[in-house]
C-alpha cells in the first residue's frame, strides 16, 4: 500500500479492506430494523449499519422518517449486534437526538450539503464532539460546496471526516437516478487526500440492476469503501424501493467486489485518459438524446406542415438556423465548417422524416 492510499483512510484504519456501511434507507418498524441488521452483521463484513431516521424528501407526502423513536430501535440494534450505528442529520436538534442515542457517526445528506447554513449550523452543534462525519456530495455537481461543507467541519475541530460520492442530479433521460460525474470525487481526492471516499452506489444507481458495476468501479478508482442500502423485502420499502437490495444480495455484491493492487490504482487515477473517456461517453449520450428530442419535434413540425399543405424546406429558416448554429458553434469553440456539416446533418434527417410523414408513413 503507498503512502497516498495510507493517509488517506488512516482514522477509518481498514488495514487494506473496505468500509461497509449499509442498512435500509429508512428505519420503518422496529422489526425491519433488528431483522436487518441481524442478516447484515452475519457475515461480520459490515462495519456501519445506517437507516434513515429523518427523511428528507423532495415531495411532501412521501415517507418523512419516524423520527425520535426509531433511535431506540437503532440503539438496540447496535446493542445486539454490535455493529456501529449511523444515521443522517439535518438539523441541531437531530445532532442532539443522535448524540443522546449512542449513535457512532453522523451523515449529512445531499439536500443538506447544498445549503451553507444548515451545514453551518450543523458544524456549531458537533463543535467540540468527537465523532465521525460523513459528508454526502451535495445533490447539484458543485464541488465548492461539498469542499464548503468539509472546511466548515474542519474548522469546528472534526477530525474524522469521510466523504460520500452519491451522485448528481441531472435535467434529462440518464440510466442513472444521479449521474456519478466521477471527475469530482476523484477531484476531492486529490484536494483531500488524507479524506477517506466512500462510494454510495444505492442514490447514483436507482435501482438494482447497475449497484454491482458502479461499486466495482469505485473499487477501481480506489474509493476507501461502500455505502449500500438493504432491506428484508425491498419491494415494500418505504423510500428507495427500487434501489435497495435484501441483506444476502448485499452480501453477494460486496464478496465480488475485487479488489486490485493500489499501484494499479492509482495510476488510473493519474492517467486521467479513462475518467475523461467516461465523461465523453456520457456526454455522447446526452447528445444522442438531445438528438432524439429534436427530431420529435421535428417530425410534429412535419404533422403540421402535412396538415396545413406547406412545403418542407423553407429556405429562409433554413439560412437562419445554419447562421443561428455557426453563430453559437464560434461561442464554443467550433469551427464554421463544422458546424455547417452538423447542422446539414441533423438538418437532413429532419427532411427525411418530414417526408415519411408526408407519404404517411409515420
Ligand atoms: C439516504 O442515504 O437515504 C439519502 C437520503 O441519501 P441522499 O442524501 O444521498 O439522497
Ligand atoms: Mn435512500
Amino acid at each position: 500500500m503507498n503512502q497516498h492510499t495510507k493517509n488517506r483512510n488512516s482514522w477509518l484504519a481498514l488495514n487494506g479492506r473496505k468500509l461497509i456501511i449499509s442498512g435500509p434507507c429508512s428505519a420503518e418498524t422496529e422489526e425491519q430494523v433488528l431483522e436487518t441488521a441481524r442478516a447484515l452483521a452475519q457475515s461480520g463484513k459490515v462495519d456501519y449499519f445506517r437507516a434513515g431516521i429523518w427523511k428528507p424528501r423532495t415531495m411532501p407526502g412521501s415517507f418523512e422518517g419516524i423520527g425520535k423513536e426509531a433511535l431506540i430501535w437503532m440503539k438496540k440494534a447496535k446493542e445486539e449486534t454490535g455493529l456501529k450505528i449511523t444515521v443522517e442529520v439535518a438539523t441541531p436538534q437531530h445532532v442532539y437526538e443522535a448524540i443522546k442515542a449512542g449513535v457512532d457517526a453522523l451523515w449529512i445528506g445531499a439536500r443538506t450539503t447544498v445549503n451553507p447554513f444548515a451545514v453551518q449550523d450543523l458544524a456549531d452543534a458537533v463543535e467540540g464532539l468527537d465523532i465521525p462525519i460523513f459528508i454526502k456530495n451535495p445533490i447539484n455537481p458543485d464541488i465548492k460546496l461539498w469542499m464548503g461543507a468539509v472546511e466548515r467541519f474542519k474548522k469546528a475541530g472534526i477530525t474524522r471526516i469521510g466523504l460520500v460520492h452519491r451522485g448528481f442530479s441531472f435535467l434529462g433521460e440518464t440510466k442513472y437516478r444521479n449521474r456519478p460525474q466521477w471527475q469530482i470525487p476523484i477531484e476531492m481526492m486529490v484536494t483531500y487526500p488524507d479524506l477517506p471516499m466512500i462510494c454510495d452506489p444505492s442514490h447514483i444507481c436507482g435501482n438494482r440492476s447497475l449497484l454491482q458495476a458502479v461499486a466495482q468501479k469505485a473499487i477501481d478508482l480506489n474509493y476507501d469503501g461502500i455505502m449500500l442500502e438493504a432491506h428484508p423485502t425491498p419491494d415494500d420499502a418505504w423510500s428507495d424501493a427500487k434501489q435497495q437490495v435484501t441483506p444476502t444480495r448485499l452480501h453477494e455484491i460486496v464478496d465480488s467486489l475485487v479488489l486490485r493492487e493500489s499501484r494499479q490504482n492509482d495510476d488510473l487515477i493519474q492517467n486521467n485518459l479513462e475518467l475523461l473517456r467516461g465523461e465523453i461517453d456520457e456526454i455522447d449520450a446526452d447528445l444522442l438524446a438531445i438528438l432524439g428530442k429534436r427530431m420529435n419535434v421535428a417530425k410534429r413540425i412535419g404533422h403540421f406542415k402535412k396538415e396545413r399543405n406547406i412545403t418542407i424546406l423553407q429556405q429562409k429558416r433554413w439560412e437562419e438556423i445554419v447562421q443561428r448554429f455557426i453563430d453559437l458553434g464560434m461561442k464554443q469553440g467550433l469551427s464554421r465548417e463544422f458546424s455547417i456539416k452538423l447542422i446539414t446533418a441533423i438538418h437532413d434527417e429532419s427532411i427525411n422524416n418530414q417526408e415519411k410523414i408526408f407519404r404517411g408513413e409515420d
